[in-house]
């Protein structure tokens, strides 16, 4: 069975620190103590700190959203994970398409990264998704193709299932614009099939496949009641409290799903 994952990829948000401890104050008082679904929040690297010293006691999660391969070194402006771990990280993001598009990281560098992840026992959440002209020219499947197979390359069928995917069609990040819940559940199911193929049937079940792309309150029920959807990565949403504990609660009604 897997269990719903929703986390909040802040960005580069708020401004200040105590922005960052009021908005993860009222996720927590709404989220509360059960962990029927499970739920991250992923503020900027300065405000991790902050936010984790809020979440003491409360089952919320806390992830980066990017990490270095290397372990330490002369690498100006990066973070391991020993590092995340360090300031209470549970998971991080990795090759957001706003760092794959916007800042050029590759397939092999996120597979370096998701290596150093798990070594540091962190929970990856590793995006994927096509741009709007992949899709118009109907090569989906083969760039998802090509994401899966160069970022997940050389990993172990428990590190699959111990990695959380995020279909996050390009098109639909920070624009309004949703996918479906057909295009979604499509491209999700593609996904697993291909992890099935590669990993197994069973791995492949256990692998928690979230959609992310302009995920709100109207639309977070008809896309989790989708059967691969497993959770969502929430950008604009995750700043408001009340947008992400809605879709949090959307989540709720449906809690787990699969074998
Ligand atoms: C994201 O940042 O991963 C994202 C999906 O953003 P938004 O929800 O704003 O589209």
């Amino acid at each position: 069975m897997r269990t719903l994952l929703i986390a909040g990829n802040w960005k580069m948000n708020p401004s200040t620190r105590s922005e960052a401890v009021a908005l993860a104050e009222a996720v927590k008082a709404g989220v509360g103590p059960a962990a029927d679904v499970h739920v991250v929040l992923c503020p900027p690297a300065v405000f991790l700190g902050a936010v984790d010293s809020v979440l003491e006691g409360s089952p919320i999660g806390l992830g980066g959203q990017n990490m270095h391969w290397e372990p330490a070194g002369a690498y100006t402006g990066e973070l391991s994970g020993a590092m995340l771990v360090d300031v209470g990280c549970t998971h991080t993001i990795l090759g957001h398409s706003e760092r794959r598009h916007g800042l050029g990281e590759t397939d092999s560098q996120v597979n370096a990264k998701l290596k150093a992840a798990l070594a540091a026992r962190l929970i990856p959440i590793v995006c994927l998704g096509e741009t709007q002209e992949q899709r118009l020219r109907e090569q989906t499947e083969a760039v998802l193709t090509t994401q899966l197979s160069g970022s997940l390359a050389g990993i172990t069928p428990e590190e699959m299932a111990g990695t959380v995917l995020a279909y996050e069609p390009v098109w639909a990040i920070g624009t309004g614009l949703t996918a479906t819940p057909d295009q979604a559940q499509s491209a999700q199911a593609f996904i697993r099939g291909w992890l099935a193929q590669q990993f197994g049937e069973a791995t492949a079940a256990r692998v928690v496949v979230q959609y992310g792309g302009s995920v709100k309150p109207e639309n977070a029920a008809e896309l989790l009641a989708c059967p691969d959807i497993d959770g969502a990565l929430v950008g604009g949403a995750s700043l408001k409290a009340n947008d992400f504990l809605a879709i949090v609660g959307a989540a709720r009604d449906v809690t787990t799903r699969g074998g």
